[in-house]
């Protein structure tokens, strides 16, 4: 059975085109880029056509491209080389909301010395600007803050953010896996120093990754060895992933406009629907600065490991929290940052589009999951209670 996938910020398909471009690189042409031999030496030529490609998707210049393993490489590396080349700086500020890649990383700085400010988000999931502002100190060596979270699509102000930071002269880093290639991003605009992307969000395969770098930041490398990527990031290039990367960028930059109209389409559609359909469902974060593919929904007094079962029945994929914490049953920590109650926490299910889904997709779990939600809350005695208590609104008409 060919899956509904609404599981795209947890990773996405490999697009055909990406497929087909980076499987001569795998079969083929193996050399080594470092080779002195043509067979390996032309593939140096393959390798900057991709960073390119990945720079003119963001508006960066090639030379600010450093391929990386993945996401999180990206991310370490960045938080990293601005304590190294700020050693005298012992204050990082990040946020309550990100990626473990950042969060987990900013807790291992606390845990060596370090002081780091995690600024809360309020109930949309938006970010406490004042604390931010007053965080701000001489000490400080970089802001690590994400562009877009994963969990909820809320989209933080790099813009302004970034304009306080370079007045300041302050580092500033964000994690925009979630964003490249689901938004328009524009290194020219934005006052950024250093952003992390990731193949595996935006159709290319896992294991590669960018980090970008504005010129005449200064940086110190993560992982040390040989002199790839000019002596930035040492290690035998992933070619074909590095080529599959590139193309993914080159298509995500032709077909951006288009997708965000459509993706977003499909998601207010079903968002919409779901909410009219399911009484006690409320939609987690700041609807209006969002990522166009990403609905968070919270069905009060269900367990959303049991939706997700159920769901995964007919073949449709989503996700309750972030991949990284389910299998866990620890609640969302960015629902937690909210104040989402409890309740609605344990119900939210994450539904995260891409331009592969179809109508029938989106008509499927509308047609599927009111159901399921019903089901699982009159098995619960909990949600049974509840219902009881709300069933004579439910019999005029809302379901
Ligand atoms: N940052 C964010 C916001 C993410 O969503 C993810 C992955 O889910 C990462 C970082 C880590 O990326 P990777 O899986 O490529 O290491």
């Amino acid at each position: 059975m060919k899956p509904i996938y609404l599981d795209n910020n947890a990773t996405t398909s490999v697009a055909p085109e990406v497929s087909a471009e980076m499987l001569p690189y795998v079969n083929e042409f193996y050399g080594n880029p470092s080779s002195m031999h043509t067979f390996g030496g032309q593939l140096h030529r393959k390798i900057e056509e991709a960073r390119e490609r990945v720079a003119a998707l963001i508006g960066a210049e090639p030379e600010e491209m450093i391929f990386t393993s993945c996401g999180t490489e990206s991310d370490n590396t960045a938080v990293m080389s601005a304590v190294e080349t700020y050693p005298h700086k012992r204050h990082i500020i990040t946020t309550k909301v990100e990626h473990p890649a950042v969060l987990n990383f900013a807790k291992y700085f606390a845990r060596k010395g370090f002081r780091v400010t995690f600024v809360p988000v309020d109930n949309l999931g938006r970010l406490d600007m004042d604390l931010f502002y007053r965080a701000l100190d001489e000490d400080t060596a970089v802001v690590s803050i994400m562009y877009a979270n994963n969990e909820t699509g809320v989209i933080f102000p790099i813009q302004e953010i970034g304009q306080i930071l370079r007045e300041r002269k302050v580092l500033f880093h964000t994690d925009a896996v979630q964003a490249v290639g689901k938004v328009p991003v524009s290194m020219k605009e934005l006052p950024v120093d250093m952003l992390s992307l990731s193949g595996h969000k935006l159709h290319a395969p896992k294991g590669v990754g960018a980090l970008y770098l504005r010129k005449g930041t200064r940086f110190s490398p993560y992982i040390i060895g040989g002199h790839q990527e000019r002596g930035r990031r040492a290690g035998t290039e992933n070619v074909p992933s590095i080529v599959a990367l590139g193309k993914a960028c080159e298509l995500a930059k032709t077909g951006l406009d288009n997708e965000v109209r459509y993706v977003g389409g499909l998601r207010n559609r079903l968002e919409a629907a779901l909410l009219r359909c399911c009484p006690d469902a409320r939609v987690n974060g700041d609807t209006e600065h969002r990522l166009p593919n990403t609905s968070n929904i919270s069905f009060e007094y269900v367990e959303g490991e049991a939706i997700l079962l159920r769901l995964d029945e007919y073949g449709i994929c989503a996700s309750s929290g972030s991949a990284c914490t389910s299998g866990s049953l620890e609640p969302s920590h960015v629902l937690r940052a909210m104040g989402v109650p409890f309740t609605a926490v344990h119900g939210s299910i994450r539904f995260s589009l891409s331009r592969y889904n179809e109508e029938s997709d989106v008509d499927k779990v509308i047609e599927v999951l009111p159901p399921i939600i019903k089901e699982l809350r009159s098995l619960s005695p909990y949600g049974r209670d509840k219902l009881a208590a709300c069933a004579p609104d439910r019999e005029s008409g809302t379901e």
